[in-house]
C-alpha cells in the first residue's frame, strides 16, 4: 500500500491517523508511510 501523499482522506479527528511524513489523515494507518496515532487533545 502507498501513501496517500498529502490528501486526506478525513478530518483530523482523535481515533484516526495521520501520516508523519505528509501529513495525510486517514481512518486506515495501512494507507499511510508513517502513521501515528492522533490522540484527543486531554
Ligand atoms: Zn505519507
Amino acid at each position: 500500500m502507498s501513501c496517500l501523499k498529502g490528501k486526506s482522506e478525513h478530518k483530523e479527528k482523535p481515533g484516526r491517523f495521520k501520516c508523519k511524513k505528509c501529513a495525510a489523515v486517514s481512518k486506515k494507518k495501512n494507507l499511510l508511510c508513517k502513521p501515528k496515532k492522533i490522540k484527543s487533545a486531554d
